[in-house]
């Protein structure tokens, strides 16, 4: 996907290394499956009524797959999509995440298909496929980003660095940087790259557009349900309480006002959440949000801190780059039941170490290191 950028003796180390890491990780994965420890964190979270919800952001055909300027942890292929449905309607009971209660007797394991920020492929190649199975989903939009041509900010950054004969580990450490300054450093840092670089970033890649107000129409009339992912996808633990009320009002009432049926879940941008924005939220009056921290929806769990297994291409795909079943049940029903095991601790006492958090500061709680274990994504 960036073998553009990638040359040298240097990178050629970096690859053997990846590849080695993923013949481990595979090792690994596959002993837990034949000792059938994949199958018994299915079963458990069964047992519990647990509903597994999956986050995803990009569905791309190879052409796109090629060009497209996202991140690797938020796009999967058309093909792997395709197989990962067929998977889940044969083995799992797919749900929609709106109607959807935890701790209900299921005979399958419930799962809950989301995406995040709205990407045309959405409309394009997600939406036919899940279509064909029968499959619900759910999208969270930023109303005040639908229709445009400019993709998110990363891609902008990645396109232009890109351009500039980055590498790709350095694009995504620039990313994960970006990510905790403030929107105005981000805007002037794109700004500058603009200025250094003789092209603009809609040359590289065409293939990053966000939706329409007219594809999530037509969605919306076969059944996919559409949340809130703030108004402008700002990280609401990064802004000032009135700008993340007005985030959180104009973007509910947007969606409101043009689908004509009230919004009442919501996604954190980037999964950054806090006591204090959990009780934004609320207060906004959404009763569903989601994060991006690994785990599974209970009914003891907090209906506005869900928890959300990130899916991609890489993750969920085997040595030869087909869609693994094993790798699946890894990704997600693995490290799903491994979180609830480890979630002996209440909510609230989670909630009571953020808002200590609060206190520190902003600077520590978004550490580079917390986000890289995001494997990269950027809800
Ligand atoms: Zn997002």
């Amino acid at each position: 996907m960036f073998s553009r950028t990638q040359h040298g003796p240097l990178v050629h180390a970096g690859n053997a290394l990846s590849g080695l890491r993923t013949l481990v990780r595979l090792a690994y994965v596959t002993t837990l499956f034949l000792f059938g420890y994949l199958r018994r964190a299915r079963r458990k979270l069964l047992e519990r009524g647990a509903i597994v919800v999956l986050t995803f952001h990009r569905v791309l055909d190879d052409e796109s797959y090629k060009r497209s300027n996202s991140l690797p942890g938020i796009v999967i292929r058309e093909e792997t999509f395709h197989q990962l449905l067929k998977y889940l309607v044969q083995q799992c009971d797919p749900v929609c995440l709106d109607g959807a209660v935890p701790g209900v007797r299921s005979t399958k394991l419930r799962v809950a298909v989301t995406f995040d920020d709205g990407w045309q492929d959405n409309f394009h190649s997600a939406f036919p496929i899940a279509r064909d199975y029968g499959l619900p989903f759910s999208v969270f939009i930023c109303p005040g980003l639908v229709g445009q041509n400019a993709p998110f900010w990363p891609e902008q950054v990645s396109a232009l660095l890109r351009i500039n004969g980055a590498s790709q580990t350095k694009i995504e450490e620039v990313i994960e940087n970006l990510k905790q300054q403030p929107a105005t450093c981000r805007d002037a840092y794109l700004e500058s790259l603009r200025k250094t670089s003789n092209r603009n970033w809609s040359d590289a890649s065409g293939a990053d557009q966000l939706l329409t107000w007219d594809d999530i129409r037509k969605m919306r009339a076969e059944g996919v349900s559409f949340g809130s992912h703030t108004y402008t996808h700002q990280l609401l633990t990064t802004i000032s309480p009135k700008s993340a009320a007005k985030e959180l009002y104009q973007s509910k009432s947007t969606i409101e006002a043009e689908l004509g049926e009230p919004c009442v879940t919501f996604a954190y941008p980037n999964g950054d959440c806090s006591l204090h924005t959990r009780q934004w939220v609320s207060d906004a009056g959404y009763s569903k949000a989601v994060t991006t921290r690994k785990g599974a929806w209970t009914a003891e769990g907090d209906p506005l801190s869900i928890p959300r297994l990130n899916v991609s291409e890489g993750n969920v795909t085997g040595l030869l780059g087909q869609f693994s079943s094993m790798m699946f049940e890894y990704t997600t029903f693995w490290w799903a039941s491994r979180a609830l095991s480890k979630s002996k601790t209440h909510q609230s006492a989670r909630w009571s170490s953020d808002l200590e958090e609060d206190s520190i500061g902003q600077q520590r709680r978004h550490t580079p290191k917390r986000s890289a274990s995001r494997e990269s994504s950027q809800s």
